[in-house]
């Protein structure tokens, strides 16, 4: 019997994502990624995809930002003055901040405008609002141990 990627299998996948014709990661410059199908390691559109394929079956999958990142949400902005950081702090356009909200809760924040006195924050996730194209190999299978399954990730 062939098997094929379902619920409780730890799937070892090779991938590259395009995102606007443009590779953003590439599983061939090193390793695939491991994971337990069925339980919501990756996004929800890429696993929904999986389900069926046998090693080495080649696929491409292309997700919706709803099965992905979401939406772009432009109200997920903030401005910031620059004295409120610390010096160390390099507050230049690009730059990734883990913030900590008032619950204490950590939060990326990407600086997308930077004048003289302000930065202006976008929390939307990077690729928010972006349709992704995947083209994926499935390079290993295996039932996920109990152990694993217990804890929710591959050893
Ligand atoms: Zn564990």
């Amino acid at each position: 019997m062939t098997e094929i990627v379902q619920d409780n299998y730890v799937i070892t996948l090779d991938y590259t994502l395009i995102v606007d014709d443009e590779v953003l990661e590439s599983t061939a410059d090193g390793e695939p990624i491991e994971f337990i199908q069925g339980i919501g390691q990756i996004i929800p559109g890429l696993e929904q995809a999986l389900y069926g394929l046998k090693v080495g079956e080649k696929k491409t999958v292309v997700i919706q930002p709803e099965d992905a990142y979401g939406d772009y949400d432009p109200e997920s902005l903030e401005v910031a003055r620059k004295e409120e950081f610390s010096e160390e702090i390099p507050l230049d356009i690009g730059t990734f901040l883990d913030l900590r909200d008032d619950e204490g809760e950590v939060l990326s924040a990407q600086i997308t405008v930077a004048d003289e006195d302000t930065v202006t924050l976008d929390f939307n996730h990077p690729l928010a609002g972006k349709v992704l194209t995947f083209e994926v190999t499935v390079s290993g299978l295996r039932p996920a141990s109990e152990e694993e399954q217990q804890h929710g990730h591959v050893h």
